[in-house]
């Protein structure tokens, strides 16, 4: 039997949990029951399904403070951020519950006297492979439209956040086999893309690509959403103290473990009042223990993480931070690294902690170059007073969201959220999006 095992990343004395791993032959057989579980909630009326997820997040408000400390436990992430999380799911619940009464298809013209119309069908099965930066809502951002549109769901979360996935499955409180987490890892992942009728993947590029590649092959509807690079440009007009503050967040809240985390700033004309600024804002954030509400910044998911942010900042020239933090736990310094060359690690990949590069661009041409010379495409910020200057980069960035005097990290649940080159794949996530990727539409003409 194999076993699946989270440890707390500020205490990995302390194991959170220890499952058994579901196996390929396990994912299977969740896959078989959530098919049968799917027929009757697919058959059940509009009004019954919204009750449903109208009662689910009703358990999770009326747990969220035993939610937001597992949160905390499991993946390190700090209290304040961890009950933001548990608030956004519970109104991701509902918001989908209201969407299923949504109108579900669209009358046309017949080609005779008789009428032409098309109807939205769920897929069956969607298998859900997560990963553990947001426990909570990246499960339920995809659940919650799949199960909406009559979907089954069998969920696979990473390893790290078990615990987490475990206990929003019970307090789901929805019928037998209808969402269903199966703990593992690649083994699993890769066998409820053998299964599942419809796969949404959230996670790294290298894994997404793989995912993409299995589901297509088999011919079924696959999204994957995945790494950032994501820069912010701060032109000389912009309000430098706001612009400063919300960066040094961006970069460095949840020690920097957000697809939507800043990972360079590029400064147009004003390269040392920008890093002065910074590196006073990050001097401003609470760094510590995650169950703390004062910490901003508390530790990364685990050793090698940890490892990495430091590794990547050696030999460069450091603003502040650079090393790790010598106390129990997997903790980094925030760290600002000043002009690494352009094939250096932190200029081109995703460094996933806190740790962001400044560039210097001499021209705002040259600062849209740099933001987009890299192989992903997540989100970008530009800070400018001026509305011309902001409507000209944010329609030059190539990001498929762009965020104007504000974070790169922070994401509206019911906006379309995705990603261009490597950074995503297939349709977007959220939103009335959602409808459309959890579905297919079935046309049918109809003769008197
Ligand atoms: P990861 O790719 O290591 O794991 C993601 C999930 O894939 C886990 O559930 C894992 O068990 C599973 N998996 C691993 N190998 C697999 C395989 N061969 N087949 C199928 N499934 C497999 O990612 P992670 O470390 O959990 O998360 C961090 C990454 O996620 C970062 O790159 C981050 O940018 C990205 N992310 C993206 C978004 C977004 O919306 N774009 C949001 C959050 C995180």
């Amino acid at each position: 039997m194999s076993v699946v095992e989270s440890r707390s990343p500020q205490n990995p004395a302390e194991v959170v949990v220890r499952a058994e791993a579901a196996g390929a032959a396990g994912v299977a057989a969740a896959v078989e029951r959530a098919r049968e579980a799917q027929a009757a909630w697919a058959g059940a009326n509009a009004a019954e399904r919204a009750a449903g997820l109208s009662a689910a997040a009703d358990a999770v408000a009326g747990a969220a403070a035993e939610l937001a400390d597992l949160v905390v436990r499991e993946v390190g992430k700090p209290i304040a951020e961890a009950k933001g999380e548990v608030a956004r799911s519970v109104a991701i619940l509902r918001y989908y519950a209201q969407q299923v009464f949504d109108p579900v298809g669209a009358v046309h013209e017949p080609s005779g006297s008789g009428l032409a119309y098309t109807r939205k069908r769920p897929h069956g099965v969607a298998g859900l492979i997560t990963p553990w930066n947001f426990p909570l809502a990246i499960p339920l951002w995809k659940a919650a439209p799949a199960l909406a549109f009559g979907n089954a769901v069998v969920l696979k979360p990473a390893p790290q956040a078990t615990a987490t996935a475990l206990r929003l499955a019970e307090l789901l409180g929805l019928p037998d086999g209808l969402f269903h987490v199966v703990p593992g890892d690649a083994e699993e992942g890769g066998a409820l893309v053998d299964a599942a009728d419809v796969v949404s993947f959230t996670g790294s590029a290298s894994v997404g690509r793989k995912v993409s590649v299995a589901a297509a092959g088999r011919g079924v509807a696959v999204q994957a959403e995945m790494g950032g690079q994501n820069a912010a440009i701060v032109l000389a007009d912009a309000n430098l103290e706001a612009a400063a503050a919300q960066i040094a967040a961006a970069a460095f809240g949840y020690a920097g473990q957000k697809c939507t985390a800043t990972k360079r700033v590029i400064t147009v004309g004003n390269a040392a009042e920008v890093r002065e600024a910074i590196v006073a804002a990050v001097a401003k954030l609470g760094v510590g223990d995650p169950a703390d509400p004062g910490t901003a910044v508390g530790p990364l998911i685990e050793e090698s993480a940890r490892d990495r942010v430091v590794s990547a900042a050696a030999g460069a020239r450091v603003l502040t931070g650079g090393e790790a933090l010598g106390r129990d736990g997997w903790f980094a310094a925030p760290t600002l690294v000043d002009n690494a060359p352009g094939d250096h690690l932190l200029a081109c990949e995703e460094v996933f902690g806190p740790i962001c590069l400044v560039q210097d661009a001499s021209s705002v041409d040259e600062a849209v170059a740099l933001a987009n010379g890299v192989r992903y495409g997540l989100v970008s910020a530009v800070y400018t007073s001026d509305l011309d200057h902001a409507l000209d980069v944010s329609a030059r960035l190539d990001t498929g969201l762009v965020k104007v005097n504000s974070p790169t990290s922070g994401v509206d649940f019911y906006l379309p959220f995705g990603g261009v080159k490597e950074s995503s794949h297939g349709p977007r996530e959220q939103g009335k999006a959602a409808q459309d990727f959890y579905t297919t539409t079935h046309t049918v003409s109809l003769a008197p």
